[in-house]
């Protein structure tokens, strides 16, 4: 009889590819047909109603009643002729999935769809069962959800949605999107301050995002024969194929047809969503893959990633296949990011990353610049729990991925300008003397986007108009390091500006002052740039040598949320208070626990149910083995000693999955969180899960192919 893992493999092999059309030819016929966005407002509602609403998205003004009965009614009309029957508020809460409650729009008393302006802008939904941090006890179940106007309206999965955040009827943020709409405000205020000294006509910035998204795909059938995957998002077990990455090359530009079926598909429902996905598909390791939508302001960016995820695991499942959100599905093959594309764009259309031919844009730019390298410097402690996950520790500062050490890197050109600048500064400007010039400010080339000038093992890297968060996991809500990015620059920003202000009333002039701050930002953060090997244990050293933090583990990394410094910006600027701030925290450490638990049960469970027994089994054969040809008196020493390997391994897995069971239950013992999140990781991850798998990585390579429970790497990886 066939194993589960036979009979999986052959289903892989023998899938047809399902192929997906296009509504048409032209992307513009059908892109955002999904969304009730600007266009369906203004041919839908009234113009004195479709003022109000532009004013809620660009100003964030508040949607008076009846205002909201017109929306609601207009917006019935839509779903209803797109054959909707239910609507829903869609949400963020801090599991870091997205949360829906589906109601229809039938209402069975009156016989007829109703959908109330109330029902558009708020709703209470049970939301006991989200995580709070203890802000909201379980027993008062009171959140309530509220429309976010500045994000459109869509239609998923045949249910309409609309985008809103989700607080605590006292108040606290539940989730994501609350605190990166105060920080968005945040770095607004603090922007347009500082380019107050540039033009006066900027009126407002925005941040910009746009999410290059890394995955895996794998068939169906095979990830539900792995319990790790299944459980746990990455596979716990598995020895490397032996034509893994080294063949790296062999596998670009050949993506396997199904794949590329998939993509297609899932492309198509993006742009009808509105989500303007440009077509781009590197693979970047065996099985997996990216995807990359152009950016938009970051609000949008955001819901827009978190809403690509859920769509591309719904078109996966039409295609019988798996897509993995995990950072590191894979030991030994490269780990999946999310880059967080990131720069900032004025009302007047200029985006403050890039360089110009303009020396006082120039002077602008290198503002920001250093107002950024300042921020992520003074707070790359901060930045680093904003990416913290189980998932992502398997990522950062392991294999293959960017160092859990935060650092910026520039490029040559920028970096020797900002040397120079540092040494130059200093220079004596005479009147009339053209101090652009003189500083070497005017000479920055407008087009830095040069890819040879690549550094792709940096955290965080200029990449010649915006930097880009490369450290951000593939499984994140972008939302989390956006946040904190928005904050701690909307810090320095403000701190600039005081300091800027201050010169110029001890006389200087307006752009000498700014200069001589900025040269005082440059020397202050130098310790944060680097622009070598981000991934060389030379870099840990000197990493170290600077003073800059290298933490490796979730627990440990969100210590900072406890830090004065931390709390009071959050605080200051208005985006997470005290009591927000250590709900998350708990939450984070929660989260990391449950992930850690269920990592260690699952590795516990297939040891001791799937791969002892089975390793059991083939000693035993090959035990018969060895007597039968003692028996015939020939020389049995082969099987001997592979009998001796095999127990060898089978002691090892054995005891070590026990001593880590009662690792476990003592740490359940311990009420303090931090302590028992920091307990498991150093006494139950970091003190067995490596010794587990070597145990269990040897046996595979040892017991006989057949017999072996689990899909191997090879059998995944390398999707027909
Ligand atoms: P790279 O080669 O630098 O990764 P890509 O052209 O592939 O550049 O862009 C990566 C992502 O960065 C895309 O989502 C793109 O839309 C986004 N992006 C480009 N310019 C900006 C910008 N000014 N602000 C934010 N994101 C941007
Ligand atoms: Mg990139």
């Amino acid at each position: 009889m066939a194993t589960l893992r036979q009979k999986a493999l052959l289903l892989a092999q023998n899938r047809p590819s399902v192929s997906a059309t296009a509504p048409s030819l032209k992307i513009s016929d059908y892109f955002g047909v999904n969304v009730f966005g600007k266009k369906q407002m203004k041919e839908s509602l009234a113009p004195t109603v479709y003022k109000k609403v532009e004013e809620a998205i660009e100003k964030g003004a508040k949607i008076d009643p009846s205002t909201a009965e017109e929306i609601a009614s207009a917006v019935k009309t839509w779903a209803l002729s797109k054959g909707v029957t239910h609507y829903t508020h869609w949400f963020q809460p801090l599991t870091g999935s997205t949360a829906e409650k589906h109601d229809a729009f039938f209402d069975a008393h009156a016989g007829i769809e109703k959908f109330k302006g109330s029902a558009l802008v708020q709703q209470e939904p049970d939301a006991s069962s989200f995580p709070n941090g203890g802000i909201r006890s379980t027993f008062e179940a009171r959140g309530y959800t509220a429309w976010d106007p500045s994000s459109p309206i869509f239609i998923f999965s045949n249910t309409l949605c609309i985008p809103t955040i989700f607080v605590a009827y006292t108040g606290e943020a539940l989730d994501y999107k609350t605190p990166l709409l105060k920080s968005i405000e945040a770095i607004n205020d603090a922007s347009v301050a500082i380019c107050q000294l540039f033009d006066r006509n900027v009126r407002k910035v925005t941040p910009s995002l746009g999410v290059e998204q890394e995955y895996f795909v794998i068939d169906k059938a095979l990830f539900a024969t792995r319990p790790d995957l299944v459980m746990a998002g990455r596979s716990v077990y598995g020895h490397n194929p032996a034509r893994g990455q080294q063949l790296e090359d062999h596998y670009f530009g050949s993506i396997p047809t199904r794949v590329k079926d998939f993509m297609l598909d899932f492309e198509i429902e993006a742009l009808k969503l509105g989500i303007p996905v440009s077509t781009r598909h590197n693979e970047v390791a065996p099985g997996q893959f990216e995807v990359a939508p152009l950016f938009e302001e970051i609000n949008k960016a955001v819901d827009h990633n978190q809403l690509l995820m859920d769509l591309m695991d719904k078109v996966a499942e039409k295609h019988n296949l798996k897509v993995l959100f995990h950072e590191k599905p894979f030991a030994g093959v490269n780990g999946s990011g999310k880059h967080n594309n990131w720069s900032l764009i004025t009302d007047t259309g200029v985006n403050l990353f890039q360089p110009s031919n303009s020396a006082r844009e120039n002077l602008q730019f290198l503002t920001f610049l250093v107002g950024t390298i300042k921020a992520v410097y003074d707070y790359a402690d901060l930045l680093r729990a904003s990416i913290a996950s189980a998932g992502n520790d398997h990522r950062l500062g392991a294999n293959e991925a960017p160092p859990a050490i935060i650092s910026v890197f520039l490029g040559s050109t920028l970096s020797g300008i900002l040397d120079e600048l540092e040494k130059n500064g200093n220079i004596k400007i005479e009147k009339g003397d053209n101090m652009y010039m003189k500083l070497g400010i005017s000479k920055i080339p407008e087009i830095i986007l040069d890819n040879t000038d690549r550094n792709r093992t940096s955290p965080f890297a200029f990449t010649g108009n915006k930097f880009e968060f490369r450290a951000v996991g593939s499984n994140a809500n972008s939302a989390e390091p956006m946040t904190a990015l928005n904050v701690i620059v909307a810090e320095v920003l403000k701190q600039m500006a005081k300091d800027i202000e201050k010169e110029i009333s001890a006389g200087k002039e307006k752009k000498i002052a700014i200069v001589n701050v900025l040269r005082k930002y440059i020397k202050d953060s130098k310790k944060v740039r680097f622009e070598g090997d981000g991934y060389s244990e030379e870099w840990e050293k000197e990493a170290e040598k600077r003073g800059l933090s290298n933490l490796k583990s979730t627990p440990f990394a969100l210590d900072t949320y406890s830090d004065k410094k931390v709390i009071e910006i959050f605080q200051k600027h208005n985006v997470l208070s005290h009591v927000e701030l250590h709900a998350r925290h708990e939450i984070m450490l929660e989260n990391y626990i449950k992930k850690v638990q269920i990592e260690s049960r699952v590795m516990g469970d297939l040891a001791l149910n799937h791969i002892i027994p089975t390793a059991i089994l083939y000693q035993n054969k090959l035990i018969e083995n060895a007597n039968g040809l003692k028996g015939l008196g020939l020389d049995n020493t082969a099987a001997i000693e592979t009998i001796k390997e095999v127990s060898k391994h089978l002691e090892s897995l054995k005891s070590n999955v026990n001593q880590m069971i009662d690792a476990r239950k003592k740490l359940n013992k311990e009420d303090d969180i931090v302590k028992r999140a920091k307990g498991y990781s150093t006494d139950v991850k970091d003190a067995f899960f490596d010794k587990i798998r070597y145990a269990v990585d040897k046996l595979e390579l040892l017991v006989d192919d057949e017999s072996w429970p689990l899909v191997k790497y090879r059998e995944m990886l390398f999707i027909k």
